[in-house]
């Protein structure tokens, strides 16, 4: 008998969920287990569920989409492959894959400063380990018992919502879930960590990310901050003699240089301990830039640049913004007067107003006059012995 096209439960997917999640909680509400759904209700036997992540059949996506109502393009944002080119360019990578996401921008060194590796099988962001991690404040929520998809990716240390460290873990809520630090309290992120990943979840949600100096698309955010952790964990020698600057950096994180290892992998290739310290350098890197307090010297280091404040338009008024009031312009008598205070309680600004005025005086008897100004104005001059009174007489 063919099953109907419209499932009579279908419990919609939460913001972000990931397919293998919400196919779960599909599953659960009918009593059986995901395998059970997919191999009985769908067609597909065996399919591995890092797979429905990853990359799932199109059909199964197109079937999934009928019985639910969830529009294909929401069900394909599930898995990765529904997030090509923005965050990774192809599931399917190239020879030239890291070269081409990793080395065309620039913001910590120059160009072409660093060393071009030949990754094979590279895919940015995708762990060689698979990576499961929560927030433990959105798990606490009732209505909340998913596990999102970018979850499973190096890419946020936080959540956005919370604030709170992700912390690993490994099971599904509500069937058998255990965090891996036991049950420890959610721990606060630092501020530029929370900083970092508000940008990087503007990009996923919005496609848009708006860094001081002007916004740019989601792909140019995620290839940015892959380009970031690369400058950060290349060997020192390609420093050079900005090698203090990268010292700085991870010191200012609390890390040990290029998280302490001492030959070069990549970023995905790194345990996810390792991978949350080049995150967190990265974000100390963002912070130390916008505060400009070190220098990028890569072409796209001026996106991390503060606006100076004249240009910043957030659609106030300006009696909202008492601090950037627009101070009037002195009138020259306004200056005059200014100056004459200063040289009143400082000899020595007394003694320079007094040579600059003599530089228009034609006659002895025009310097004779000055002095009597100078007194008639309450300054007080050395005596003529001690001053320079050669005016430039004509
Ligand atoms: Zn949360």
């Amino acid at each position: 008998m063919k099953p109907p096209d419209r499932w009579p439960v279908h419990p919609a997917p939460l913001d972000g969920e990931a397919l293998s999640s919400w196919l779960r909680h599909i599953a659960h509400s009918y009593q059986f287990s995901e395998s059970e759904l997919l191999e009985n209700d769908l067609g597909h036997v065996r399919l591995p569920l890092p797979d429905l992540d990853l990359n799932p059949p199109d059909v199964l996506l197109e079937t999934l989409a009928r019985r639910t109502g969830v529009t294909p393009d929401r069900v394909a944002r599930m898995s990765l492959a529904g997030w090509t080119p923005w965050l990774l360019d192809a599931l399917d990578p190239d020879s030239s894959a890291f070269e081409t996401y990793v080395h065309q921008l620039s913001v910590l060194l120059p160009p072409g400063k660093r060393p071009i590796n030949t990754v094979s099988g590279w895919r940015p962001w995708i762990p060689e380990q698979p990576l499961q991690r929560a927030c433990p404040q959105c798990l606490a929520d009732p209505g909340k018992q998913c596990l999102l998809l970018m979850w499973q990716l190096p890419l946020l240390l936080s959540c956005p919502a919370h604030g709170c460290l992700l912390k690993p873990c490994i099971g599904f809520p509500g069937i058998f879930f255990e965090w891996a630090d036991g049950n420890n309290p959610p721990r606060p992120a630092d501020e530029q960590i929370r900083a970092m990943d508000r940008l990087t979840w503007q990009g996923l949600t919005t496609g848009k990310v708006r860094l001081p100096r002007r916004s740019v698309h989601a792909g140019i955010w995620f290839r940015l901050l892959r380009t970031l952790v690369d400058e950060l964990s290349i060997p020192l020698l390609y420093w050079k003699s900005h090698v203090s600057d990268l010292r700085f950096i991870w010191r200012a994180s609390g890390h040990p240089v290029r998280a302490g290892q001492s030959t070069w992998r990549p970023f995905e290739s790194c345990t996810w301990p390792i991978q949350a310290q080049l995150l967190g350098a990265a974000a100390e890197a963002i912070n130390l830039l916008e505060a400009g307090t070190i220098i990028g010297r890569g072409t796209n280091a001026d996106l991390f640049l503060p606006v100076p404040d004249a240009e910043i338009d957030d659609g106030r008024t300006p009696e909202a913004h008492p601090e950037r009031a627009v101070v009037p312009r002195p009138t020259i008598g306004e200056l005059l007067e200014a100056v004459v205070q200063a040289a009143r309680e400082n000899p020595a600004d007394a003694r320079n107003l007094y040579k600059f005025c003599l530089v228009g005086c034609r006659t002895p008897e025009s310097v004779t006059q000055l002095r009597a100004d100078f007194t008639a104005l309450g300054l007080h001059l050395e005596e003529p012995s001690h001053t320079d009174d050669r005016a430039p007489f004509a």
